[in-house]
């Protein structure tokens, strides 16, 4: 765990140009679109165009630099730092071969979308959205094929973008937000974690974070950071908490396409022969899962070298 935060403060210093000139830019750009977007909105058809918006927009900066796949950590003051070298080796266990683990976000929606992800041949993760219609049977299934389930809770974004039900937002007192939180993690079964949808707002107030931690830490639960901004304190929080957690590598399908796709998860790869793991995190989208079938099918360890297990394993390696 704490030689990731090396390596990320290794990498936030060495690509750390000016890491916090882009980011609104990109918001109010986007923001422009999804104003267009919510003017044509109103059919079920464009739910999917929208959702796919505000995940672009959230994904939208971390694009990954060219020299390297995680985005800068500019804020973190050096207290919150481990006390290794940051040269400390980050690859995973000597003589173990590397691995990675693939997380499926915004699950909840359709359970035809959620059986392809369960029928997928390698422990592919769910996470499921609070208050939609198939979280629950879906929660079954994942659970019954051993599967592991996390709660994908909402949270709230820098644009204003609408998070769903269940979301938690800036300014709610504790006691509402851990409330909120607490019903989400209650209203299906086979949680074992969480991980953040959206959120490039919440991830970023500390005293929230903390507030969240504290009942992951309380159920015993883990937490990943889909990191939706350079400014994400969740992990900080959780490592201050004790509550397990691991930080999203690869968004696998920011631009949807085959190619790109494809690229993302040789990215991935990549990531995985140099630091022994990676976290990938994607989503229910007909070209990932279309892509998922095609290359899962194969022999990966075979292939390339790398195995895909399930989170839970990943997180035991740290
Ligand atoms: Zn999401």
């Amino acid at each position: 765990m704490r030689q990731w935060l090396v390596l990320l403060l290794a990498l936030g210093l060495a690509a750390c140009g000016d890491p916090d000139t882009s980011a609104p830019e990109r918001e109010s750009v986007s923001d422009e679109t999804f104003d267009e977007a919510t003017e044509r909105r109103a059919d079920a058809a464009h739910m999917d165009e929208l959702r796919a918006r505000w995940i672009e927009l959230e994904h939208a900066q971390h694009q990954p630099a060219p020299a390297t796949e995680l985005p800068p950590e500019p804020d973190q003051p050096p207290v919150a730092l481990p006390s290794e070298p940051v040269s400390a080796p980050v690859s995973g266990m000597a003589g173990e071969y590397p691995v990675i683990a693939i997380l499926i976000d915004d699950v909840g929606h359709s359970l035809t979308q959620g059986r392809r992800l369960l029928a997928l041949p390698e422990p592919v993760s769910l996470a499921i959205l609070p208050h939609t219609q198939a979280a629950r049977t879906l929660a079954e299934e994942a659970a019954a094929r051993g599967r592991t389930v996390i709660l994908h809770q909402p949270m709230e974004n820098g644009a204003g973008l609408s998070i769903g039900p269940g979301g938690l937002y800036s300014g709610m007192p504790a006691a509402e937000l851990q409330q909120v939180l607490r019903t989400n993690l209650d209203s299906f079964g086979h949680i074992r974690g969480l991980n953040n949808h959206m959120g490039s707002r919440l991830t970023a107030e500390r005293p929230a974070m903390d507030q969240v931690m504290q009942v992951l830490r309380e159920r015993e639960l883990f937490f990943i950071d889909s990191r939706t901004t350079h400014h994400t304190q969740a992990a900080f929080a959780a490592e201050a908490a004790g509550v397990p957690h691991l930080s999203r590598n690869v968004f696998l399908d920011n631009e949807r396409s085959a190619e790109a796709i494809g690229r993302a998860f040789d990215r991935a790869l990549e990531v995985a022969r140099r630091e022994g793991q990676a976290l990938v995190i994607g989503h229910p989208y007909p070209q990932t899962l279309e892509f998922l079938e095609w290359r899962l099918s194969g022999d990966l360890m075979a292939e390339e070298g790398v195995e895909v297990v399930d989170v839970v394993e990943l997180l035991g390696r740290e």
